[in-house]
């Protein structure tokens, strides 16, 4: 049943007994009297102006084939990167299912030279997206996202070739809602993602955006949440599991673990339920390679509230991430005079480290311009870091690993 080449520690440390999270030690905590979820299914929330009611955690078409039909049947009906799959590789649990009982998103990238030097380009993205409906034989997707988003509230202003591109498929039946996944430009001289994002949700057709968030993330987000539950966008996060990866494979992480105060409770069934009490967020992404995580994170997503052993263990995540951990915050970004992308070195890093995906690591590293053998050793950058990483250290560090 598990993926064996991403046999990730999570299931170890499942197995390590004193610190894991046994499905019976979930099964046993709290049920949120808010929530009434029925039992064992996922619950839903309204995905902003798009009026879709989607699972709390969301597919996505990089899971197994054996982990897929388990996930449908938990109540996961939004599937993201859903333009990967074609007619044969649908799976069967979703191509079996009415097409109106599940979500399909297709993501749009810009073309000619990645997230940050591609251009938008409404016929290229209008053909790429009729091409995908044609070879997957699904009919029409349900939301168009524009993957990475725009550079700056500039861009969004003067650079209108996405909404075109969306607005021209729609029309023909294709797509059906508009969504943005938006990162965040501050190391190429363009805004923040929450600044992007506020501008659309006045601006500009989105009806739902997706970006970073996690544990200690900086107040903007929250705040970001907070107005686009008012304005009805809906809000997904991404990126939330920094350091439980890490963590678990830590052994003496393990040990503190083990404390009685944590018992019930893993780093990252404690992170889905803290993500998860927050009521104006629609849903989340949550990297999952095997069965015994999906199990994980279907348990802590089901019907749970926070109790005192998962704060416990959310301060022991944050301590232990002190120093170590990128939040992808990107604060330290604009103080590099090397222009170094910092965040994005740290990310790539979290997909080797965390979600054990080096291969996608080091081809994303691959990619860089400048990477962290720019990096001068001024130490302008140091100030930012709320998380008091030695940046010039660890980008030798991860150079070392995914260079
Ligand atoms: S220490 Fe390196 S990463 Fe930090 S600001 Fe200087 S050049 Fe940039
Ligand atoms: S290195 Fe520090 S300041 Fe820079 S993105 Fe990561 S957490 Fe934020």
């Amino acid at each position: 049943m598990c993926d064996g080449s991403n046999n990730l520690s999570r299931r170890d440390m499942m197995r390590l007994g004193a610190t894991g999270v046994a499905a019976a030690s979930v099964a046993n905590l709290p049920v949120r009297a808010d929530e009434k979820a029925e039992a064992g299914k996922l619950p839903k929330r309204r995905y902003g102006r798009t009026g879709l009611e989607i699972g709390w955690l969301v597919g996505a078409s990089d899971w197994t084939k054996e982990l897929i039909p388990k996930a449908v049947s938990a109540g996961v009906n939004y599937w993201h990167k859903a333009q990967a799959w074609n007619a044969n590789s649908l799976p069967a649990a979703l191509k079996n299912q009415p097409r109106e009982s599940y979500y399909l998103e297709c993501v749009v990238d810009r073309v000619n030279g990645g997230h940050e030097r591609g251009q938008i380009d409404e016929e290229q993205h209008y053909q790429f997206v009729k091409s995908r409906v044609k070879a997957s034989g699904v009919g029409y997707y349900d939301v168009f996202k524009f993957h990475f988003g725009y550079h700056s509230v500039e861009e969004a202003k003067q650079n209108p070739g996405m909404v075109r591109a969306f607005e021209r498929l729609k029309k023909e039946g294709l797509v059906k809602h508009l969504a943005i996944s938006q990162h965040h430009y501050n190391n190429i001289k363009g805004d923040m993602a929450w600044e992007i994002m506020h501008y659309l949700a006045d601006n500009r057709p989105y009806e739902a955006t997706q970006f970073f968030h996690t544990f200690g993330d900086r107040k903007e987000v929250e705040e970001w949440i907070e107005v686009a539950k008012k304005k009805d966008i809906g809000t997904i996060a991404m990126k939330t599991m920094g350091g439980v990866g890490r963590a678990a494979q830590d052994q003496k992480f393990q040990k503190l673990l083990a404390d009685p105060k944590y018992q019930g409770s893993t780093p990252a069934a404690a992170m889905i339920k803290w993500l998860q009490s927050n009521e104006n967020l629609t849903a989340a992404v949550i990297a999952t390679k095997n069965f015994d995580q999906l199990h994980e994170n279907m348990g802590a997503a089901t019907s749970l509230a926070m109790g005192p052993q998962d704060h416990a263990t959310l301060a022991l995540l944050s301590g232990y991430n002190k120093g170590l951990t990128c939040l992808l915050c990107a604060e330290c970004v604009s103080h590099c005079p090397e222009h170094i992308s910092i965040a994005d070195i740290f990310r790539y890093e979290r997909y080797g480290r965390d979600y054990l995906d080096l291969d996608r690591a080091r081809s994303e590293y691959a990619a860089l311009t400048r990477n962290g053998t720019s990096c001068v050793g001024c130490g302008d950058c140091l100030p930012a870091c709320v998380q008091e990483i030695d940046i010039p250290t660890k980008l030798k560090d991860v150079h070392r690993l995914l260079g």
